[in-house]
């Protein structure tokens, strides 16, 4: 039909779903199943032109007063200034950081640091809408995720640890659990506010002051958090945000001050500072890339798998540390599976972020666009069979339509290398052996799907996977009372739960 975005096209092609008479289309006319555009709102939310870093309770301003741009990816436009922090910022921020711990924080009874938990929590709940537009905005991913899925998460870790604030001797039976004092934190760009809350959670639960570095691309929800801050009346310096380039996250986490380092990032940082802390006696926790493998069994509920696999890699344009990249799909099944697959592919909806409807978003940034390019061309070069919907992309922005890559060998650097981006390389295998061999043939190890109809198979199965979590018939589904956390180059240490707790305290015997 005239006038039918391709999405449409595919739409009716797909059903082939006919118009009745009365409609008017014409005889036999197909009906175009199209979305109208459902944006959310920007004016839920106030951007300031220009954000301070958050240092003991006050907004400041850069000691050399300079500043750098973030930008909407999915417009290009720029959103604001954002302070950029100097070495004497950070110093200054570790400072107070301290202070509070020995003054104030470290001080108070658990029942008492428990309630100011509580009231972030349920001020994030109160403030959710304006979050979830500005975390839209500056990260590129779709509304309908940080809506229902970062924000309300990022408030249940609160309110999970802040019902451990005042339990600690439960945690930890038999024991003294001691703040450690002062945590040093560097979140990446793909779940800004959740990993905020991932980090600052348990760290304040147990009585520790924090200094916390977002990424370049997506400081402002981490800048708004600082307003929740103020809104709670946490004591000055509990929390500090200090928004800078990698140089200054590194200045941070080997501060001689810092007792503590959590990062989550690509492995390649991580191990910069695992050696820029080495020798000395931080606590660190790392959480690092993933490339997961997704197994299907023939026995498999086929299209509730193609829904899991959908989610596992196509869930925040793929840029997740636990995204399900390659697909493992047992032989027999591999050509009616890959079918339903394409078939699902021509139905997601690509574009503005803001749209209720939309399920990819934009790419975080241009550089992330020209990783996850240079990967896919690596790929077809290789030989894998590639494939992608006809979806229109908008003119602007940084988009990647949903990539998925068949008759790809283990060898090939789409199979092995961390994409951050909605490629799904599909693999086969026969056995449940080869099926392992090839799910354990990585150097990370964060995350694994099993899919079939046996429980058994699925505890055997689970049990064989070098991963820090697995999944069985779902996938990418979190709770803030179960650890998360990786093997081999995919980090060490858990977040989440009572682990969470583990990392940000040290234990003494009664
Ligand atoms: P990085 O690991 O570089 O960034 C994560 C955080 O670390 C950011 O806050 C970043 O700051 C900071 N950082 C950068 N350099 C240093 C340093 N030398 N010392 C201390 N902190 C530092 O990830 P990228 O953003 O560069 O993404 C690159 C790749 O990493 C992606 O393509 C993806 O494969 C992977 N990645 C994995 C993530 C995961 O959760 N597993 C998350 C993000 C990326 P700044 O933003 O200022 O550079």
């Amino acid at each position: 039909m005239p006038g039918m975005t391709t999405e449409a096209k595919n739409a009716v092609a797909r059903t082939g779903d006919k118009a009745p008479a009365s409609w008017g289309l014409g005889d036999g006319q197909a009906i175009p199943w199209e979305y109208s555009p459902a944006p959310e709102s920007r004016d839920v939310v106030t951007i300031e032109d220009r954000y301070g870093l958050f240092i003991g309770g006050r907004e400041i301003e850069a000691s050399d007063g300079k500043t750098f741009v973030t930008v909407n990816p999915a417009t290009e436009e720029p959103l604001a200034q954002v302070a950029r922090a100097t070495p004497q910022d950070i110093d200054k921020a570790v400072r107070a950081a301290r202070r509070a711990q020995t003054r104030v924080w470290g001080r108070l009874p658990g029942k008492e640091r428990a309630k100011y938990l509580y009231r972030i929590a349920r001020i994030l709940q109160e403030r959710s809408r304006e979050f979830a537009v500005l975390e839209t905005m500056d990260s590129g991913k779709p509304i309908k995720e940080s809506r229902d899925v970062d924000i309300p998460l990022a408030a249940a870790h609160f309110w999970y640890y802040a019902g451990w604030a005042d339990k600690l001797e439960y945690a930890f039976p038999g024991r003294v659990a001691r703040p450690l004092g002062v945590a040093a934190q560097v979140i990446p760009w793909n779940f800004p506010l959740l990993m905020l809350s991932w980090k600052i959670a348990p760290a304040l639960a147990a009585g520790n002051t924090v200094v916390l570095k977002p990424a370049s691309t997506t400081p402002l929800s981490a800048l708004l958090f600082a307003d929740v801050c103020r809104q709670a009346e946490l004591p000055a310096g509990v929390v500090n945000i200090v928004p800078g380039p990698g140089e200054i996250g590194m200045h941070l986490v080997t501060h001689p001050d810092v007792d503590k380092v959590a990062f989550t990032g690509s492995t390649e940082i991580g191990k910069k500072i695992a050696k820029g802390v080495a020798g000395t006696d931080k606590g660190l926790t790392l959480e690092l890339g993933g490339k997961a493998a997704n197994i299907v069994f023939d026995d498999a509920p086929l299209d509730q798998a193609v829904e899991g696999i959908v989610n596992g890699i196509y869930f925040n344009q793929g840029e997740v540390c636990c995204a399900g990249s390659r697909l493992l799909v047992q032989e027999s099944i591999a050509g009616p599976l890959i079918d339903k697959l394409k078939d699902r592919l021509s139905t997601i909806r690509v574009g503005d972020p803001l749209d209720k409807n939309t399920d990819v978003g934009a790419i975080n940034s241009k550089a992330q666009l020209e990783k996850i390019t240079e990967l896919v061309e690596a790929g077809k070069s290789e030989g894998a069979e590639f494939y992608q919907p006809a979806c229109d992309l908008p003119e602007r922005g940084y988009f990647f339509r949903p990539t998925l890559f068949t008759n790809v060998a283990q060898s090939h650097r789409i199979a092995q290398e961390e994409i951050f981006g909605p490629v799904l390389s599909v693999l086969t295998f026969r056995t449940p052996e080869e099926a392992v061999e090839k799910a354990n043939n990585t150097p990370y190890g964060l995350s694994a799907g099993i899919w079939t109809d046996k429980g058994s198979r699925i505890l055997a199965m689970a049990k064989r996977m070098k991963a820090g979590v697995v999944w069985a018939n779902t996938f990418n589904r979190f709770d803030p009372t179960s650890p998360f956390g990786g093997y081999k180059e995919s980090g060490f240490g858990r977040e989440g739960g009572m682990h969470g707790l583990h990392a940000y305290v040290r234990l003494e015997d009664r």
